[in-house]
């Protein structure tokens, strides 16, 4: 299991940022003495080669799309080399793992902080001794400092080969890292509470730290911080970030935290502009109190409001993400988003992607416990990794499929985001059937331009 190319890792996909779901396993296992191969399929072709020499396969699925493509490869790898180990790992393994050992993985991964699962398989007393070893470093990679290791960086494509930050005609090369794990908040259409369950916990501010500076050594002069909620631990990131821009000025960044954090945190904006942040992702979901509800956001309308004044007033960019297509979604709820958009001259700061976003009911979600939702006498489907669901008005899925077509033809044409998000608004109109037009602040200069990562956000 020690030998080179013993173990392969494999990234489906990781939001076009480079997957953490390879380098800090890679950092924990050659710390832990083995030597394994990567491959990010999301980057670069699958290596057959690679594929054959290897005993056990890690594959990372922190995400819906992620899984959907690690399934087809489990089928093509199993083809390539019958009786390679296969163990995928991530979030969306822990929640669809029974399946998934159905279709020819052979163990699943919580994510970490969760108890192993006891391996299976039939090996020898060596060999599961090393897959112990294997899978335990797995999951610790964010306890491995970079330095620390022979962390081979060589192994990983580039930077550049990832999505970028991007601002007008400001370019910038993206490094990727993460100050926590899971999330201390229960909003029931999330994924990550029935995996951690309401707990969070902290990387070393050493590690992150570590990572940072091993990213800017290869290029970034942009950091991600792709935690799901920046400030559950507000002192922890911001400590790291006053380090970062001691250590490195002009290096700016991003991050994602809810509306009810910027409220309570508001202090900190103008500190975070300072440091260098440059947009915030923020998940509004909806504008709707009964959805809002629902999904227990625990912020209103009024609140995103005075969310994009503090952000913004702090000369931070706020992009809000939205879930428009659920089951108690009207098409009057859709209008309304669009006419917020408008409104607050948010047009550049939404990805156009974000007006097709339909409600995932993975396995274990929260929402199967709300009464709405057992209302709906849902039916699983396995192989879609989430629950069914029809819109009680037959319209919403109509504008939903329309939407969805627009959105990716105009994504592949490079529409405009303004003509997209005016096209989108035409569209839900006309299914409505009433006179509520676009209040006509057409003009690009009404709509101030955003920074944002040139990978549109998605689950
Ligand atoms: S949506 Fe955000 S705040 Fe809510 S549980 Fe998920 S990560 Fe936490």
């Amino acid at each position: 299991m020690h030998a080179p190319g013993a173990i392969l890792l494999i990234s489906c996909y990781e939001l076009g940022h480079r997957p953490l779901g390879l380098t800090r396993p890679l950092r924990a296992l050659e710390a832990a003495g083995f030597a394994p191969d990567i491959i990010d399929i999301a980057v670069e072709p699958l290596d057959v080669e690679k594929v054959k020499r290897a005993r056990f396969i890690g594959i990372s699925v922190p995400m819906h799309t992620a899984l959907r493509l690690g399934v087809h490869l489990v089928y093509r790898i199993r083809q390539i080399n019958p009786d390679v180990f296969i163990c995928m790992y991530g979030l969306y393994a822990t929640l669809n793992a029974d399946y998934l050992l159905s279709q020819g993985v052979d163990f699943c991964l919580p994510s970490s902080g969760s108890p192993l699962p006891p391996l299976s398989g039939g090996q020898d007393t060596d060999t599961s001794t090393q897959l112990v070893e294997l899978v335990q470093s797995l999951v610790a990679g964010e306890q491995v400092e970079p330095q620390k290791t022979g962390f081979h960086t060589a192994k990983l494509p580039p930077l550049e080969v990832y999505a970028q930050f991007e601002d007008n005609t400001e370019k910038r090369i993206v490094g990727y890292t993460e100050t926590t794990h899971g999330c201390k908040h229960l909003c029931t259409h999330c994924p990550i509470p029935p995996v951690y369950n309401g707990k969070f916990s902290v990387v070393e501010r050493e590690t992150v730290l570590a990572e940072i500076q091993e990213q800017v050594s290869q290029g970034a002069t942009h950091i991600t911080f792709g935690d799901p909620d920046f400030l559950n631990g507000p002192m922890h990131g911001l400590r790291i970030l006053r380090a970062m821009h001691k250590a490195y000025p002009n290096l700016t960044f991003d991050f994602t935290t809810k509306v009810e954090h910027i409220l309570k945190h508001r202090k900190y904006f103008l500190e975070f502009a300072q440091l260098g942040c440059r947009f915030i992702i923020s998940a509004v979901e909806s504008l709707s109190e009964a959805i809002l509800t629902i999904l227990e956001k625990h912020h209103t309308r009024a609140d995103v409001e005075t969310a994009i004044d503090i952000v913004h007033g702090a000369g931070i960019a706020l992009r809000p993400t939205w879930v428009p297509f659920t089951p108690w979604t009207t098409l009057d709820d859709y209008l309304e988003m669009l006419a917020f958009v408008e409104i607050h001259r948010l047009v550049y700061h939404v990805d156009p992607v974000q007006y097709a976003v339909r409600l995932l009911i993975p396995p274990g979600s929260y929402l199967l416990n709300r009464p709405e939702t057992k209302a709906l006498s849902l039916s699983l489907d396995e192989a879609a990794f989430s629950y069914t669901w029809t819109h009680p008005d037959a319209r919403m899925d109509e504008l939903h499929k329309t939407v969805s077509a627009l959105v990716e033809n105009d994504a592949r044409a490079g529409v405009d985001t303004l003509e997209t998000f005016y096209q989108i608004w035409a569209l839900a109109a006309d299914i409505h059937g009433s006179r509520r037009t676009p209040l006509g602040c057409r003009s690009k200069v009404a709509h101030p331009p955003a920074p944002r990562i040139t990978e549109a956000w998605f689950c």
